[in-house]
């Protein structure tokens, strides 16, 4: 019997909707499970959780449609990063116009992300929103999966794609397993007023206690993602405003002068979470439910949407051939790309945090000079420059 849909996505964030829309667009037949609607966007309440969205994620976007609505709503290029480090040694600078381009990617909130993904997929005929609704249960048929949901609807689909997050109950329903690694540490995130222009750059400090990056965000504005410890981030989210902005010029080194806090403080745990396979029978699992990794200068959001282009590709590839886009032995070979890029960047992004994130004597003697050498080394530099830009 034929499945009700080709595809049902579970979890609606800009992972799921992203994925929902691309194969909604290959000709796919889709359904979407959300246990909670997204809020809608407002100018006047930014989302504090945002995300250095890089250009190859930038071009999905466009590729999808959705980019000049989200354009248009608040995306915020940024030119050039600087990288320091808080014991010595010179900076380390990539500007896009090394690259030969203008910019290196935008800050973007995440409900910006969701919201405009989420009208875009309103009126399209072959998609269907189930929400409020949560996943109950998943189970492999010979040729199609069953989801069940809370309110006792049941979806047959070709597949199944958990996009709901680093705590993914379909993740935990099919029973695939997690490494996970406690950083002991949480991200704290604010917008703050600098008293000097950002200079479209995204800047990046290395502590002992963490990474603290403020990312430029409209006209002497910026949002800080701030690594710390679990106990000095609770403090600080409790500490009141003046205490707060004298800690973080003293950490930032009054790079851009002096900040005033503009918003509200929240902050996230941070842990690496690597789900040990992106596939299981017919279950694919994308973005934070594949993997949670640490977010060093907005980078989260980035990976999921690689795995959402990745897909994409194995799906035109498909048609190209006319062959069934849910071929499981494509969607394996998928995974497995995915799985081994995913890890790497994991790792990665956790090694640069732990090399720059300590006390240790001889390693932050090493650092200063290593970011110099980097800066002095064109190629390396426009390696990492082209790496951190997605292009
Ligand atoms: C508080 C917080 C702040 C963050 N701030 C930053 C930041 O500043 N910078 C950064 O780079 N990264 C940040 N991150 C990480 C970043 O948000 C993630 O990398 C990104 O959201 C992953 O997107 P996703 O679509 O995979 O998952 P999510 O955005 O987590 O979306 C999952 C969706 O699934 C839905 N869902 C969950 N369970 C179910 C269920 N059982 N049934 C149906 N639906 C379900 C949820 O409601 C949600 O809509 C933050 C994370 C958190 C939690």
């Amino acid at each position: 019997m034929k499945p009700d849909v080709d595809i049902a996505v579970v979890g609606a964030g800009a992972v799921g909707l992203a994925v929902a829309l691309m194969a909604a667009q290959q000709g796919l037949r889709v359904a979407v499970v959300e246990a909670h609607a997204p809020a809608a966007w407002r100018a006047d309440q930014p989302d504090l959780r945002v995300y250095a969205l890089a250009l190859d994620n930038q071009a999905l976007l466009e590729n999808l449609g959705v980019w000049p609505a989200i354009k248009a709503r608040r995306a915020e290029p940024y030119a050039a990063m600087t990288v320091f480090d808080e014991v010595q040694g010179s900076p380390l600078r990539f500007s896009a116009g090394e690259l030969g381009r203008s910019h290196l990617g935008h800050i973007v909130e995440n409900n910006v992300l969701v919201d405009t993904l989420w009208q875009a997929l309103q009126p399209l005929k072959n998609v269907s929103m189930h929400c409020p609704d949560k996943i109950q249960a998943v189970s492999d048929q010979e040729d199609s999966v069953t989801l069940a949901l809370q309110s006792g609807l049941e979806i047959s689909a070709g597949i199944a794609i958990g996009a709901d997050g680093a705590r993914s109950k379909v993740r935990d329903l099919v029973g695939i397993e997690t490494s996970v690694h406690d950083y002991a540490q949480k991200g704290l995130v604010a917008f703050v007023k600098t008293e000097l222009p950002h200079q479209k750059t995204a800047w990046q400090r290395f502590l002992s206690t963490g990474p603290l990056a403020f990312l430029p965000y409209g006209e002497h504005v910026c949002s800080i993602v701030w690594t710390l410890p679990d106990e000095r981030a609770d403090a600080l989210l409790q500490a009141d405003a003046g205490a707060f902005c004298r800690a973080l010029d003293s950490a930032f080194a009054g790079t851009l002068g002096k900040t005033e806090l503009v918003s509200e403080r929240a902050a996230f745990p941070l842990r690496r979470q690597l789900a040990k396979t992106m596939m299981q029978g017919r279950t694919l699992l994308l973005g934070d439910a594949a993997h949670a990794v640490h977010p060093l200068a907005g980078q989260g959001v980035n990976l999921g949407l690689r795995d959402v282009a990745a897909l994409q590709e194995v799906f035109v590839a498909a048609k190209a051939r006319q062959a069934d886009p849910l071929a499981l032995n494509a969607l394996q070979r998928w995974a497995r790309q995915r799985f081994s890029d995913n890890a790497m960047a994991a790792y990665a992004f956790e090694n640069i945090n732990r090399v720059f994130s300590n006390d240790n004597f001889a390693l932050s003697l090493l650092r200063g000079p290593l970011l110099g050498v980097g800066d002095k080394i064109t190629p390396l530099k426009n390696a990492m420059a082209r790496y951190a830009a997605g292009i």
